[in-house]
């Protein structure tokens, strides 16, 4: 049987890597990259090596910007008395469009039985550390309508009881199972409006 050569298939197994992308995808993304211009395809490559030297993550609330601390963490007009703790960056721009101008905290990602992710593999400590030293009026646990996201809800309640700050939910508005990056400004600038207190 004819190998196909291996900075070919060094391509295919790096872009099957990458998430959602099956081996059928990434043999056609490969095969896409190899037939148009050269310069169109170094042009890709640029572009990552780029955000890759430009873009950090902010030390305080580990967002991704290109500064550190980022653009939210050292603008002075930001309401500070308000943390939102959410899963992912992506999810800065989506609260900014409701009119949220107070603080974020990024978990970089949920608690997953299932994927073996613990509280230890997110930025759990560095949240726990910032609102004992900061003593934000309100963290609000924005994580996502499911159940992974509710179960870190749950799991991040425990943790942040102890250091007796008010901790709320967004509102049960948001469609059970969605994700925050799926529902409209208006759904989501609702379950803003109606956060409702949490206690353990
Ligand atoms: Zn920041």
């Amino acid at each position: 049987m004819a190998t196909r050569d291996r900075t070919i298939e060094n391509l295919i197994e790096r872009l099957h890597r990458l998430p959602g992308v099956g081996p059928k995808t990434a043999e056609r993304l490969a095969f896409h990259l190899m037939r148009v211009e050269a310069d169109e395809a170094l042009q890709l490559a640029r572009a990552i090596e780029q955000v890759r030297a430009a873009v950090k993550t902010c030390s305080r609330c580990c967002n991704l910007d290109a500064q550190d601390p980022c653009s939210v963490c050292s603008d002075p007009a930001r309401d500070r008395t308000m943390l939102l703790v959410i899963e992912d960056p992506r999810e800065v721009v989506r609260f900014e469009d409701t009119g949220y101008r107070g603080l974020y905290h990024v978990l970089q990602g949920r608690l997953s039985q299932i994927e073996g992710i613990r509280p230890e593999d997110l930025t759990t400590d560095l949240l726990l550390r910032r609102v004992a030293a900061d003593r934000p009026a309100e963290v609000c646990l924005a994580t996502n309508p499911d159940l992974e996201g509710e179960g870190t809800a749950r799991v991040l309640l425990e943790r942040l009881a102890p250091l007796g700050v008010k901790v709320t939910r967004l509102a049960r508005g948001l469609p059970a199972g969605s994700t925050i990056a799926q529902v409209s400004r208006s759904i989501l600038a609702d379950a803003m409006e109606g956060r409702r207190p949490l206690s353990s």
